[in-house]
Parts: C-alpha cells; sequence; structure tokens
C-alpha cells in the first residue's frame, strides 16, 4: 500500500461492538462515535498527510477528504447531530435539492450543542459563539445561529437530554470551541 493510500483506508472500529468503520490512521482504530478527540484525530491526520506528500496535486485531495470526515465526526453523534439533522431537512425542504453544507454551520451545530450539554443559558451560548467567530461574518453567523439554535429547540434539548449535561464553565467550554472552530472553518492549527 502506497502512504497515499492509508489516507482513504477504513478499518474496523476497535469499540466492543461496534460494527462501524473505522477513521483512515486512526489509533486505536476508531469509529466517528468513538474516536476519543476528533480534533486530535483531524490534526494528526493533517500532519500526516504533509509529511506523505509535498505534491500540491497530491495533497489536495487528501486535506478536502480529512477536512470533510472532520465536519460530518463533528455532527455524527448526540445534540450535534440533532441540530445538524433537523437544519439540513429544513434546508432540503426548502430548496428541494440536497444542501451544500458551509464549514461555519458544522462549526455552529457543534457549538451549540456543546453549550446545551455544557449547561449554559442560551444567551451565554451566543455570546461564546460570537467571542469565538469575531473574524468571520457576525451577522450572518448570528442568523445561522438563531436558525439552528432556536429558543424552543434549545428548550427541548435541554429538557430531553437532561441526562447528558455535565455543566462545564464557560471558559473550559470556549477554549476547547476555539481549537474547533480553527480547524474547522480556519483550517489552521492551534496555538496551544
Ligand atoms: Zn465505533
Amino acid at each position: 500500500m502506497s502512504e497515499i493510500d492509508k489516507f482513504f483506508e477504513w478499518g474496523n472500529c476497535s469499540h466492543k461492538g461496534c460494527a462501524e468503520s473505522s477513521l483512515p490512521l486512526s489509533q486505536p482504530p476508531a469509529c466517528w462515535v468513538h474516536i476519543a478527540s476528533i480534533d486530535d484525530w483531524y490534526e494528526s491526520y493533517l500532519d500526516a498527510a504533509r509529511r506523505a506528500t509535498d505534491d500540491p496535486f497530491q495533497l489536495a485531495p487528501l486535506l478536502v477528504t480529512g477536512s470533510s470526515l472532520h465536519n460530518r465526526a463533528l455532527v455524527k453523534s448526540g445534540a450535534a447531530q440533532e441540530l445538524h439533522d433537523e437544519f439540513e431537512k429544513r434546508k432540503v425542504a426548502g430548496s428541494g435539492r440536497r444542501f451544500l453544507f458551509a464549514d461555519i454551520v458544522f462549526f455552529i451545530c457543534t457549538a451549540a450543542a456543546s453549550g446545551v450539554i455544557g449547561g449554559l443559558s442560551l444567551e451565554a451560548i451566543k455570546r461564546l459563539i460570537a467571542r469565538i467567530v469575531a473574524d468571520s461574518n457576525p451577522q450572518e453567523v448570528h442568523r445561522l445561529v438563531d436558525e439552528i439554535l432556536p429558543e424552543a429547540k434549545f428548550e427541548e434539548l435541554r429538557n430531553n437530554r437532561k441526562e447528558e449535561i455535565i455543566v462545564e464553565t464557560e471558559q473550559v467550554i470556549e477554549q476547547r470551541l476555539k481549537r474547533t472552530y480553527r480547524l474547522t472553518v480556519r483550517k489552521s492549527k492551534t496555538d496551544q
């Protein structure tokens, strides 16, 4: 197998009883749901891709694949998946065709879900996201947050997912999401 083929190789998830495929290069092999940290996985995938080739025509598809796996993995389970699936369903219904998601949508679904599961108020979640995305288009982001996490949806998630809520401080959530934001939207490594 060539160096490049490894990036497209899916094995079996090593989590007991899981029948999903493992993400390429994951160690131990793990699927989207059982990967310990999807941001860690993505950073090491990017490092490995840059080590494997410096030919831009070989590197480009690796980077596109990594980014799309990372985006999808972010919304592959839990409250983030719920927010993402509902948003996608509304978009498809509205346009009559499959909607192509921008990186920022994956980030907002992840951030909104982290906020709810971390026990933050809706206002705190909005403030937090606004701070993190300050270098994007704040109005567009604000509109998307309202669309992805309207107040009724926030209440519903908080009531239906009570068991999952593990209260975290705003700072802890913010640190984690800053890194996810840079990896998802800015495609750059974090400085931590
Ligand atoms: Zn698994």
